[in-house]
């Protein structure tokens, strides 16, 4: 299971009531941060998942208003005692800007890794979480993502009682592995049962849409999005300044038949982003205006309290 938790929703500045949009995943205690804007910090104490545990950082691309947290939280990260490696990844230059956002803090307990990454790379972060990268539509080199949570097929317990294997050895034969007993050989694929779906989410800002994002995105559990404009008269400014209004948003949700959107980015003149909440509606009706500490925890298919 993956749980998600908003920490902010603004673009271009945090304001008095607005963070600036970010987002914060974890999958067996181990921490992703997507964007990380000036402030970040503050929410994400507020909501209390601690800093510890925070092992990497995804950054969509270099704007201020995506990257300036990256100095506070770092030294929050130290501050709570971390000492394992944290990896900052992101557009070709994430190098330079996470030089530059450190020199103040010198002496952080734990060493920063950045990796820079291209279009349609494929990364493995802590938690086995997959990363699936997209080039997006915007102003400066911008990336959108994909995050997927596979899961072990089932496993055919009977088979392997019937073989006389021990229970100490079936987990190891889930994960497909083969394990010796008795003098014979055994090969773990053939004890897995049907495929089972795994958990997955995308992450999507800041970008016009773009006609691969619906295959990239294909299925999502939750798209968290931006949707800079909610007026649909705001479309053109929003192609002007490479971002999206809510039914732009609403649509790559549709046609990405994601399970539920959750809208963030919004631009600084929007004081009300509820009062065009329709406009999403209007196209994908499973939306949510994000707010700061708006949460959920995505759960394997069979281990739903509700379908
Ligand atoms: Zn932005
Ligand atoms: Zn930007």
């Amino acid at each position: 299971m993956i749980d998600c938790l908003l920490l902010g929703t603004g673009g271009m500045m945090p304001l008095p009531n607005r963070w600036l949009s970010s987002l914060l995943i974890r999958c067996q205690s181990e921490m992703t941060l997507f964007d990380c804007g000036e402030g970040t910090q503050v929410p994400m104490r507020h909501l209390g998942w601690g800093f510890k545990r925070l092992s990497s950082i995804v950054l969509s691309h270099l704007h201020a208003d995506h990257v300036m947290g990256l100095t506070g939280v770092l030294f929050s990260v130290g501050n709570a005692g971390r000492t394992e490696p944290l990896t900052i990844y992101g557009p070709p230059g994430t190098m330079v800007v996470a030089q530059a956002l450190t020199v103040v803090v010198p002496g952080l307990p734990f060493e920063v890794l950045v990796h820079e990454i291209e279009a349609d790379e494929r990364l493995r972060l802590p938690a086995e979480i997959d990363l699936s990268v997209g080039q997006a539509d915007h102003r400066d080199h911008c990336f959108f993502y994909r995050v997927d949570r596979s899961r072990e097929p089932r496993f055919d317990a009977e088979r392997a009682r019937a073989a006389g294997l021990p229970v100490q050895l079936w987990s190891r034969l889930q994960r497909g592995e083969s394990v010796e007993w008795d003098g014979r050989r055994f090969d773990g694929t053939e004890f897995q049962g049907p495929e089972r779906r795994g958990v997955s989410l995308g992450f999507v800002t800041d970008t016009r849409p773009v006609p691969e994002m619906p295959a990239l995105l294909q299925r999502v559990d939750l798209l968290v999005c931006e949707g800079t404009y909610g007026d649909d008269a705001d479309r053109e400014k929003a192609i002007q300044k490479t971002h999206m209004t809510f039914r732009e948003a609403a649509t790559i949700a549709r046609e990405s038949d994601a399970g539920a959107l959750w809208l963030t980015h919004f631009s600084p003149a929007m004081d009300d982003p509820d009062a065009f909440v329709d406009k999403a509606r209007d196209v994908f009706p499973r939306t949510t205006i994000g707010y700061s500490g708006l949460q959920t925890t995505i759960a394997f298919e069979d281990e739903r309290i509700h379908p």
